[in-house]
Order: C-alpha cells, then sequence, then structure tokens
C-alpha cells in the first residue's frame, strides 16, 4: 500500500464553485486535491451549448482572484440595463415597468453574462496549471473524517490526509448526506427551459426579466457568437424561461419554428425575428437550504449547501459568495499557522454563510409567487409597485446593488 499524500485541503464536486474555490486556494499556496465523478474533457465539448450565468460583481473579483476571468475564451458580456415588466403571454407588456441603468449606480455594469462553455474551458485548464493543485476526475472519493483530520481515498489514485474536506457536489450531496445533514426542500411546480436564441436586432447590453403568469421570463445579453453552430450570429441572447410544468412539457415537444414563435409571444417584438441556437436545457425547480454548513472538518458550498429558485439568476452567485467566504477564512487561518479545518474556523463560515443564503431563498421565493399570481388586486399592486419603484431613486440603488452583487 502507497503511503497517504498530506495536502491542506481536499475538495470535492469540480463544478463552478468547487473548481473555482480549488483554484482560489491552491493560487494562495494551500496544497488542494479536487475529485470529480465526471470527467473534466467531455465538458469540454466546444459544441455551442446555449447555457450562461450572469456573473455578478463580487463573483467576477474572486473569478479574477481565481486566475479565470482572464482565461475565459470568449468574451463575457456586460449588462448594462435592467428592464422589468409584467404581463401575459401574447400581449405588450404593461405600460408600468422598472428600467435600471447602470449609470444610475456608477460606471460598473450590473453584471457579465459568461457562457457556462467557457467558464468550463477556463477551469479546466486552470486547475491543471496550478503546482498547489492535484486533480483527480472521473475518480470516486471515499471520504473518512475524524476530530483530529481527513482521510480521501480516490479510487484509482492515491490516499490524502488533509485537515479539511469541502463538498461542492451539487444539490444531492453525497458527503452532505453521510455526515446526516438535514435539509429544507420544496419543489415548484415549474419548470426551467434555458436555451439560446439569435435575433435580428441588438440587445444593447439590456437584459429583461418578464414577468407572466406561468414564471418570469428572462433574456439575458450575450457577446456575438464566433461559433458555427450558433450561425455566427451577432445577436445573441440567453433564455431563462420559467414555465407550469405540464406546458413546459409541450413547449419543450414543439420543433424549431413553433418553438422560436412561443419564445417571440413572451418576449416581444422589440428584438425582431428570433431564432433558436443550439441545445435546450430544462431543469424541474426547486428550493433547498441545508440546516448545517458544517460537520466534522466538512463544510458545504454552493447548491451542496443551498438552492434557490432562478428568478433573479442568483444561484450561482450565492456559490461564489460561499467560496469568497471560505477560501478567505482558509488563507487568514494558513497565513497564521492555524488548522484550517478547525471547528471555530467552520462556525464563522456557518455564520457568514447561512444567513445571507437564507435571504436570498425567501427573497426568490417571495418574488416568484408574487409575480406568479393572477390575482387582479396583486397584479394592479405590483404593477404600481413597480412604477413606484421606478420614481424612487434611492430604493432603486438598494435593488441594483443586490443585483451587482456589491
Ligand atoms: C434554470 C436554471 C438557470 C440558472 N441560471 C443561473 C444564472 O443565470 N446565474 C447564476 O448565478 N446561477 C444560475 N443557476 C444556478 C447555477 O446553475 C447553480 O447554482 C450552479 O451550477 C451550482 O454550482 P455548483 O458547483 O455548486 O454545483 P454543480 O454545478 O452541480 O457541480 C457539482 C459538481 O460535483 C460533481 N459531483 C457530484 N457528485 C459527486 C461525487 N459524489 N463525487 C465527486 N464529484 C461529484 C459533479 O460532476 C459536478 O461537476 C441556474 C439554475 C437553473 C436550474
Amino acid at each position: 500500500m502507497t503511503e497517504a499524500i498530506s495536502v491542506d485541503v481536499c475538495v470535492v464536486g469540480a463544478g463552478p464553485v468547487g473548481g473555482t474555490l480549488a483554484c482560489v486556494v491552491a493560487s494562495a499556496g494551500i496544497s488542494t486535491i479536487l475529485v470529480d465523478r465526471a470527467a473534466l474533457l467531455p465538458m469540454e465539448h466546444p459544441a455551442f451549448d446555449g447555457r450562461a450565468y450572469a456573473i455578478a460583481s463580487g463573483s467576477r473579483a474572486l473569478l479574477r482572484e481565481a486566475g479565470l476571468w482572464e482565461m475565459l475564451p470568449d468574451p463575457p458580456n456586460p449588462i448594462l440595463d435592467i428592464r422589468v415588466t409584467d404581463g401575459w403571454v401574447g400581449r405588450p407588456a404593461s405600460r408600468l415597468h422598472l428600467h435600471f441603468d447602470h449609470r444610475e449606480a456608477g460606471d460598473a455594469p450590473f453584471g457579465w453574462m459568461v457562457e457556462a462553455r467557457s467558464l468550463r474551458r477556463a477551469l479546466n485548464a486552470r486547475v491543471r496549471a496550478l503546482p498547489d493543485l492535484q486533480v483527480f476526475a472521473p475518480a470516486e472519493a471515499f471520504v473518512d473524517r475524524t476530530a483530529d483530520g481527513v482521510l480521501v481515498r480516490v479510487a484509482g489514485g492515491p490516499s490524502a490526509a488533509c485537515r479539511l474536506v469541502i463538498a461542492a457536489e451539487g444539490r444531492s450531496s453525497p458527503l452532505r448526506e453521510a455526515a446526516g445533514i438535514p435539509v429544507t426542500r420544496f419543489d415548484y411546480p415549474q419548470t426551467g427551459i434555458v436555451c439560446a436564441i439569435s435575433h435580428e436586432l441588438p440587445h444593447l447590453g439590456v437584459a429583461l426579466e418578464h414577468f407572466l403568469p406561468s414564471g418570469p421570463f428572462a433574456v439575458l445579453p450575450m457577446a456575438p457568437s464566433a461559433d458555427a453552430e450558433a450561425g455566427g450570429a451577432q445577436n445573441v441572447s440567453a433564455v431563462v424561461w420559467t414555465e407550469r410544468t405540464r406546458i413546459a412539457a409541450t413547449m419543450l415537444g414543439l420543433d424549431d419554428t413553433r418553438f422560436a414563435r412561443e419564445i417571440r409571444r413572451r418576449l416581444g417584438g422589440h428584438l425582431g425575428a428570433v431564432h433558436t441556437v443550439g441545445r435546450r436545457w430544462n431543469y424541474p425547480l426547486s428550493a433547498m437550504l441545508a440546516h448545517r454548513y458544517v460537520d466534522t472538518r466538512l463544510a458545504l458550498a454552493g447548491d451542496a449547501a443551498h438552492g434557490i429558485h432562478p428568478i433573479a439568476g442568483q444561484g450561482l452567485n450565492l456559490g461564489f459568495r460561499d467560496a469568497i467566504a471560505l477560501a478567505g477564512l482558509l488563507i487568514e487561518a494558513k497565513q497564521a499557522g492555524e488548522d484550517v479545518g478547525s471547528p471555530a474556523l467552520l462556525a464563522r463560515y456557518q455564520r457568514a454563510r447561512r444567513p445571507d443564503n437564507l435571504a436570498m431563498l425567501a427573497m426568490t421565493d417571495g418574488l416568484d409567487r408574487l409575480f406568479s399570481s393572477n390575482n387582479p388586486l396583486l397584479r394592479l399592486a405590483r404593477d404600481l409597485g413597480i412604477a413606484a419603484v421606478d420614481q424612487a431613486r434611492p430604493v432603486k440603488r438598494v435593488f441594483m446593488r443586490q443585483a451587482m452583487g456589491v
């Protein structure tokens, strides 16, 4: 039997949160192993896949620190304005709308649209370039935690003795379950349909959040695509379409022409003719919160700790905020020569992150309930509310800072 290697931290799950966290801490000299049960290579499949993240400014700073932002192969597209409208399918949006212009809050954009594929490719390259980071994928990690330390046996690889294991395995986290950490979970009767569209007229950096009775319909501005599958389109946007699950199944079964027509019925005519590009994706929507974020020498991060409604496009940004908090504590402890898996450090991490994530979960859930209601009084009240916020500059600035993640 080979002797166990000794590292500071093991991150299980090389998704956007686990991968980025591993890059940040390894860049700061914290020796790390990163294990994912899926291979990293197929994720680099070059086909245009149509999924994208809205990255807030705090998340961009994290990606910079991780050395990932500059490695993104496709340019991120700035979100300059956000337009919030209310309406019905097939009818023009209510005239009472909310328009956020980034210049009202400073020079910086609200965020940047980054293609999921672009982030994946940057991560795959960066994790292999850092001397303090060893990657095992595809591989399974068997984790044995005690108060004194963690032993991770990587199937087909080495065993590693470390101080802390970070579960970043997504929503059905086996490490969270093995630790017996309960979760509160509820399903929405909605499905998220995600795809990209090319359109006749430029988006001018405007993100649209159009509230419809079945759920929000978001259109987010992407950079021009050099991709052959996207037809080298100049005007490209990402669509995150929340729909009642029954109707979503019908929509997903439509051919491309009819599917694009349904998008146009929800979007309106301001982008001209619309065509879908790349694949259509769909996700059953649910919200989830782990009752604890920590256990003996274990910390949960990203979707392993929480899941929210995509109404505000903040799911990954919350995970990145976990990564910022945890990386900060780990780097501080390492520099002070302290144990990076101590109960005190883990308690600080939980205090820093759980209330913030709970607040975002409650806010996104409340927004979905408010805007998916057909009650005529509620519709009138929210339209008036939208118009009132549009006129109230200080309130608008609060919303804008939230959207920017600052
Ligand atoms: C419809 C929809 C739209 C969204 N839009 C946005 C948006 O615009 N902006 C935004 O910020 N967020 C958005 N989100 C949320 C975002 O996609 C997630 O929050 C994000 O993917 C979570 O990243 P993660 O790294 O925590 O987990 P994941 O992306 O789930 O990654 C988990 C990783 O762990 C690996 N893994 C799993 N189990 C194991 C195991 N046992 N051992 C080893 N490895 C394992 C997996 O292979 C994977 O690589 C959206 C979500 C939905 C559903």
